[in-house]
């Protein structure tokens, strides 16, 4: 088994390029999906501390994030255009408590359900292209905003 302690951690290392937060509140980062990313507006919310899962939260992180999904999950249907939200959490490869925050589209059979860890696995391997990274950091931006604008004051 793989554990991570802070300083190996790439939500808790500083120097991390690739997990670069979009939006900070007090308990939570925003981040998007890192490349390649299989859907625009593909979002990571992860605990600002390091916490190995739910079970790990504090009572103030545990209070706040009903917020901050219910905010994120409309913010990222309003950007997006999704006619679902979906959120899924692991902390397997990374574990360090952080939810993938994903738009699902009618219209796109890839992202309906477990079909979406086929859709994710094929992107990730290079069979099915990626969203272009700039649009990918553009409509993350937007989610950021709407998210900011939503919670003014986390
Ligand atoms: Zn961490």
């Amino acid at each position: 088994m793989t554990t991570h302690t802070p300083n190996a951690c790439p939500f808790c290392d500083a120097r991390n390029t690739v997990h670069v937060p979009l939006l900070e509140m007090k308990h939570w980062r925003l981040y998007r999906h890192a490349d390649p990313t299989p859907i625009a507006g593909w979002m990571m919310l992860a605990a600002r501390e390091h916490r190995s899962g739910l079970e790990a939260l504090q009572d103030l992180e545990s209070a706040e994030i009903g917020l901050v999904l219910r905010a994120l999950a409309k913010a990222t249907q309003e950007v997006t255009g999704a006619d679902r939200i979906y959120s899924i959490t692991y902390n397997e490869a990374v574990q360090h408590f952080h939810l993938h925050i994903i738009p699902r589209f009618a219209t796109d059979d890839r992202t309906k359900s477990w079909a979406l860890a086929d859709f994710y696995r094929s992107v990730a391997s290079g069979t099915t292209p990626a969203i272009d990274s700039n649009e990918a950091t553009r409509i993350a931006e937007k989610i950021a905003a709407q998210l900011r604008a939503l919670l003014p004051n986390l």
